[in-house]
C-alpha cells in the first residue's frame, strides 16, 4: 500500500468504523459463533502473493466481525467495561503510525516524558499524594504505564521480592555479626542496591560464577519462605504474580458481613501466624474495588496494621474502581488518606472504566528506585550519554518488556478533550445506570434479590423465590437461560463466599442510556420468570 492507498483506505476504515457505532445498538451483544468456526474461512498459510486490499478489509467485516463480543454495546454489562473514545482511537492510529518503542528516553524523548507527564496527571486526578508524582520530596515517585492489572502485580511482585531479599539479606548478614556466614560477594554486610549480575562484577573473574551460584542458592531458598497475601476476593492476578515468581501465595478470609473487605485483625493474625512459623510475609496485594463484588479493602485498618511491619509491601489494585477516585465524593469511602500514608504501589486500568481503550494501566509507586533495581539489566547497546549521566529516565528499568507502547499519547488525547470534568460526568452517569437498575429489582414483581452492598456501577444479584431450597441450582438454571439470551445481554456469573452462585451486572459503556438498563431488566425478567 502506498502513501495515496493509505489515504483512500484510511477513510474508508474511519467511515466504516463510525458506521459501526451508528449500527452497534442493532448487533448481538455477544458472538453468535461455535468454536473453530473461524477455519472454515481463513486459510491455513499466508498467502504467496500480496492480496488486493479492498478483498481483506472485506473480509475484516465478513469473516472476522462475526466472531466479535462487542463489549461498547449499549448492552454490554458483562466484567467490568472496556472503554474506548474516539479520541484515544485517534492516538492509536498516530501511534501505529510512529511505531515507537520507548524503552530509552534518547530513543524518542516525547514518548518518556509524556508517560511521565500524564502518570502525574493521573495521580492528581485520583487524589494521589505527591510521593506518587515525579515532583514527590524524595525525587524518586511517579508511574509508568503498563499493559495490565497483571503486569503491574507481577512487576510489583518482583520489585517487592528484591526489597524483600535485600532486607532479610542485610539483617542475616547482621545477625551473624560480620564473619560467621562467609561473604558472598564484597559488599555483603550492606544491602545489594542491585541484582545478581552487579553482586558478580564486583568479584574477581574466578571468583564471580561461585558467588553467584552461592548468592542464586541463597535467594531461592529465602524466596520460598516469601508470602505474597491477598483475600479470597482478590484477583487471581496476585495468585498468578506469585505462581510465576516460585512464591507462596496466601489467601486471606474475608466474610459477608465485612462486605467482603480485608480487615486489619485478619492480617495482623496471618502475619502474626507466618513469621512464627519461619515464613516472611512480603507482600499484600490490596484492591479497591473486588470483581466480584466491589469489595473495598479496609485501608483505614490496613494502614495501621502497616505500621507495625515496614517490610511488607502493600499494593493496591483497583483495575476497576480506582478511576472512581476522580470523583471527590467517592474519595473519603475508599481512604483515600490511608491509601497516601500505607501504600507503596498503586495501580488502576484506564481501559476499563477511565475512557481510555485497551491497554492502560498506570502504575503509581512511591519509590521507583525499588523498580529500577530489580529490573534494570544494561547491555552496552542499551547504553546512552544520558542514562549513564543519571539526567533522564529510562522506562526499561522500570518494567519487564525492553520496548514498550506508547500509551501516553491516548492519556493525554482522551484527558485534554473530555477534560476531568467529562470524565467525572461518564462516571457519574453509569453510577445513575446502576441505581436505576438497583431500583427496578427492588421495586419489580420477579423476585430477584441484590445479595451484595451495590458499589459504583455494579449490581449483584440472584433469584430468590420463597420457598426455593436449592437456591444454587436454581441460579445456574437461570443462568443458562440468560446466556441464551447473549444476543440481547451479557452479564457475567460469580460466587460469593456465604452466598453462592449469583450473577454480576454493571454499566459503564458510553452507549448504554436508561432505555438499554430497561431492556436489560426484562430480559432478565423473562428469564427468571421461565
Ligand atoms: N483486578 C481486578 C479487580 C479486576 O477486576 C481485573 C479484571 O477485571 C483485573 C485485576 C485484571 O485486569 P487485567 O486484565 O488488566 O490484568
Amino acid at each position: 500500500m502506498d502513501i495515496e492507498g493509505f489515504r483512500t483506505a484510511g477513510y474508508a476504515a474511519i467511515d466504516s468504523i463510525c458506521d459501526y457505532y451508528e449500527s452497534l445498538r442493532e448487533r448481538p451483544v455477544n458472538a453468535q459463533v461455535q468454536p473453530g468456526f473461524l477455519a472454515k474461512s481463513v486459510p491455513d498459510s499466508a498467502p504467496e502473493e500480496g492480496e488486493a486490499w479492498e478483498k481483506i478489509a472485506d473480509d475484516y467485516q465478513k469473516i472476522i466481525m462475526p466472531g466479535i463480543t462487542h463489549w461498547q454495546h449499549p448492552r454490554f454489562f458483562a466484567f467490568f467495561p472496556c472503554n474506548v473514545t474516539f479520541e484515544g482511537m485517534l492516538a492509536d492510529l498516530h501511534t501505529a503510525a510512529i511505531s515507537n518503542p520507548g524503552f530509552n528516553w534518547s530513543v524518542s524523548p516525547s514518548v518518556t516524558e509524556l508517560e511521565i507527564i500524564m502518570c502525574d496527571w493521573v495521580a492528581k486526578m485520583l487524589g494521589l499524594s505527591t510521593e506518587f508524582t515525579s515532583a514527590s520530596a524524595s525525587g524518586l515517585g511517579g508511574g509508568i504505564i503498563l499493559n495490565s492489572a497483571s503486569e503491574v502485580a507481577i512487576t510489583v511482585a518482583i520489585a517487592a521480592r528484591e526489597r524483600a531479599l535485600t532486607r532479610i539479606e542485610s539483617l542475616e548478614a547482621w545477625e551473624k555479626d560480620q564473619g560467621a556466614r562467609e561473604p558472598v560477594s564484597e559488599d555483603s554486610g550492606s544491602a545489594p542496591l542491585t541484582g545478581e549480575q552487579d553482586k558478580a562484577k564486583t568479584l574477581p573473574q574466578g571468583q564471580a560464577s561461585q558467588a553467584t551460584s552461592q548468592l542464586a542458592n541463597w535467594r531461592g531458598k529465602t524466596t520460598s519462605r516469601l508470602v505474597l497475601y491477598g483475600t479470597t476476593q482478590t484477583h487471581s492476578i496476585a495468585a498468578k504474580a506469585a505462581l510465576i515468581l516460585g512464591i507462596s501465595f496466601r489467601a486471606l478470609k474475608v466474610f459477608a458481613k465485612d462486605e467482603y473487605a480485608l480487615q486489619g485483625e485478619t492480617l495482623k493474625a496471618a502475619i502474626e501466624e507466618d513469621r512464627a512459623a519461619g515464613r516472611y510475609p512480603f507482600m499484600l496485594v490490596a484492591t479497591l474495588g473486588t470483581t466480584s463484588s466491589c469489595a473495598i479493602d479496609n485501608m483505614t485498618e490496613i494502614a495501621q496494621v502497616a505500621k507495625s511491619y515496614p517490610e511488607l509491601w502493600i499494593h493496591v489494585d483497583s483495575a476497576y474502581a480506582g478511576v472512581a477516585l476522580t470523583l471527590p465524593e467517592e474519595r473519603a469511602k475508599m481512604d483515600i488518606a490511608a491509601i497516601n500514608e500505607c501504600v507503596d504501589s498503586f495501580s488502576t486500568n484506564l481501559h476499563k472504566w477511565g475512557l481510555v481503550q485497551f491497554d492502560c494501566s498506570p502504575l503509581h509507586v512511591k519509590d521507583r528506585g525499588a523498580l529500577s533495581r530489580a529490573l534494570t539489566v544494561t547491555p552496552e547497546f542499551l547504553r546512552t550519554r544520558h542514562g549513564d549521566a543519571g539526567t533522564v529516565l529510562d522506562l526499561r528499568n522500570m518494567s519487564l518488556s525492553l520496548g514498550r507502547r506508547f500509551r501516553s499519547l491516548k492519556v493525554w488525547f482522551v484527558l485534554r478533550s473530555y477534560g476531568l470534568q467529562g470524565l467525572r460526568n461518564h462516571l457519574r452517569g453509569s453510577i445513575l445506570q446502576a441505581q436505576l437498575f438497583q431500583k427496578l429489582v427492588k421495586e419489580g414483581q420477579t423476585p430477584l434479590k441484590i445479595v451484595a452492598k451495590p458499589r459504583f456501577a455494579l449490581v449483584v444479584f440472584r433469584l430468590e423465590p420463597a420457598g426455593v431450597i436449592e437456591k444454587d441450582a436454581l441460579n445456574r438454571a437461570f443462568w443458562d437461560a440468560l446466556e441464551k439470551r447473549s444476543s440481547e445481554l451479557t452479564l457475567t456469573q460469580t460466587v460469593l463466599p456465604e452466598i453462592g452462585f449469583c450473577i454480576r451486572w454493571v454499566s459503564g459503556s458510553l452507549w448504554t442510556r436508561d432505555s438499554d438498563v430497561e431492556a436489560s431488566y426484562k430480559v432478565i425478567c423473562e428469564c427468571a420468570d421461565a
